[in-house]
């Protein structure tokens, strides 16, 4: 690993856009003290002022209660799917679809009711079902992917987990930015349904 002084170095060799690229998309992954040093290095070089604002936002992650107290309100909201005000999970999904030549895997997440969600399951697994084995490719993987589609029926609050709390991760800034209401929240789960 770097020494901090090698990193301040590295900061100070690097171009300016190369820094409001840093701060702007990978601030999140970055270490405390090496936030202090690119938030050092933008007021150094009078960038945009509110690079650190921004960076400030995205690394405030949701810890302890306040993540639980988050977590909860999300899967309180209505299902975005059957309007109904059963509590939402996290659900992951597999489509394998094969050509003569080729083969597209979806891997999607979508954040509905248990119902809805195991529907949306089954029907990524009947599409595989039907359409994954057409290629040489979609055919060795398709007996796979609805194996491991359909183990994950077992799985469901794990992976449900998981989701969430990934989403709440990837999602930290625009919390930070908005707040935690309601209408933040249904954004960000219509968001997330519809990002792929
Ligand atoms: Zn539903």
């Amino acid at each position: 690993m770097y020494s901090l002084d090698e990193i301040k170095e590295n900061y100070r060799g690097f171009s300016d856009s190369k820094v409001e690229n840093i701060a702007k998309n990978e601030s999140k992954g970055l270490r405390k003290e090496v936030l202090s040093i690119l938030k050092d290095e933008i007021k150094r070089r009078n960038l945009n002022i509110s690079l650190i604002s921004w960076v400030d936002t995205e690394t405030k992650s949701f810890d302890g209660d306040e993540r639980r107290v988050l977590l909860k309100k999300i899967q309180e909201q209505h299902c975005p799917k059957c309007s109904g005000k059963n509590i939402l999970y996290g659900f992951e999904t597999n489509t394998v679809k094969s050509f003569l030549i080729g083969t597209s895997f979806i891997k999607d997440e979508v954040i509905l009711c248990r119902s809805c969600g195991k529907q949306a399951k089954l029907n990524a697994i009947l599409i595989t079902f039907f359409a994954g084995w057409w290629s040489g490719k979609g055919f060795l993987s398709t007996p796979f992917i609805i194996l491991k589609d359909t183990v994950n029926f077992l799985f469901i609050n794990k992976i449900s987990h998981r989701i969430l709390n990934s989403s709440v991760d990837r999602t930290t800034g625009s919390f930070r930015r908005y707040g935690t209401t309601d209408s933040v929240i249904i954004r960000l789960i219509n968001w997330k349904n519809n990002s792929v």
